[in-house]
């Protein structure tokens, strides 16, 4: 008989990419998903079963399913909201997440696996960074990801079930729908002569293509035997903004656009001006990002990338 899993935030960018390389391993996939920002259109609803939740809500209420695993990938992943709105992250991270910590109890879930992110790390002073750095925040968005970690290990300590936890850089790739490149994109459909770059430009961050990220998060999670564990998913590669803008514009055949920067070392409060994280661990597992993130870039499966590249 298949076993059933579910995953939260099914319908988003990463979650709808988790579903289709679950669907290849012949699973009964049932996605919790309120679909504020994630769409049905990225899903094959014939071949799945979609339930409409609020994960806010009470728990008790979802529906019970026996799955052998939980996927948690519902979140405002939006890093910038929190600086307007010191909730969204508290409720929409921290509670959600603890409510399907509960969900996962009750329902006798053993396994456990959860979308943090390297915003975690805050700024800190080690490059690449690894594991056991030492954190310093920077952001609601991060601090409510340390959180939801946090929570996530006690549940597992206690005995409830196995938790595999990634921090992860900025994905890429099929189905992406936010991020610095699509936000490039967009400024470009709009407006091809000028471009704004927020901050100076020379912050320096890896990206992590969905074809290794999911790779990475589906074996690594099946295969580490700990109680509880936590990954970096990353890329050994770095790539500047202003480099990321230049790719850009080559994909859209765009000549001598202006670049406008906003200044300063940030895009915005809360950036972190260099990310680069250290994946050792994560490749004593065998994995390792085989897709450079030009490469990526270039891939055309960005949705407005592709629209505008015909
Ligand atoms: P996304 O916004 O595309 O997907 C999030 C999904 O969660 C959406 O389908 C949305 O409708 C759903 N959702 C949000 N709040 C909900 C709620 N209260 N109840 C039910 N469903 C809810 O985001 P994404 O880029 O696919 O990110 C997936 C996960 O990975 C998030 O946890 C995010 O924080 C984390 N992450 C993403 C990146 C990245 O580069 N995209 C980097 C680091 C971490």
């Amino acid at each position: 008989m298949k076993k059933n899993v579910i995953v939260t935030g099914g319908a988003g960018f990463i979650g709808a990419n988790i579903v289709s390389a679950l669907m290849d391993k012949d699973y009964n996939i049932h996605i919790f998903d309120n679909l504020s920002t994630g769409n049905k259109n990225n899903l094959e609803l014939e071949k799945i079963t979609l339930h409409k939740i609020d994960l806010k809500d009470d728990y008790r209420k979802w529906p019970k399913i026996e799955a052998s695993s939980f996927y948690h990938f519902a979140a405002n992943a939006d890093v910038r909201g929190g600086e307007n709105n010191h909730d969204i992250d508290l409720n929409e991270n921290l509670l959600v997440t603890k409510n399907c910590c509960d969900y996962a109890v009750e329902n006798r879930i053993k396994n456990f696996v959860f979308a943090s992110s390297a915003t975690v790390y805050g700024e800190p002073n080690v490059f690449p960074t690894n594991e056991d750095c030492i954190f310093n925040q920077t952001s609601f968005y991060g601090a409510s990801k340390l959180s939801c970690e946090a929570f996530i290990q006690a549940y597992s300590n206690y005995g409830y079930f196995k938790s595999t936890i990634f921090r992860f850089v900025s994905w890429i790739g099929k189905g992406y729908s936010h991020g610095v490149i699509y936000d490039f994109v967009d400024k470009l459909l709009k407006d091809s002569n000028s471009l704004e770059i927020l901050g100076d430009g020379n912050q320096v961050k890896s990206y992590l293509d969905v074809r290794d990220g999911i790779t990475g998060v589906l074996d690594i999670s099946e295969f580490h035997k700990q109680q509880s564990c936590v990954f970096n998913l990353g890329h050994d590669e770095i790539m500047n903004v202003n480099k990321l803008a230049d790719i850009v514009c080559d994909e859209m055949n765009l000549e001598q656009v202006e670049y406008k920067y906003t200044g300063g070392k940030r895009g915005w409060i809360g950036d972190s001006p260099q990310v680069h994280l250290d994946t050792n661990k994560a490749k004593e597992y065998g994995w390792s990002p085989k897709i450079r993130i030009e490469d990526g870039m270039r891939w055309r499966q960005c949705s407005k990338l592709a629209e505008c590249c015909v």
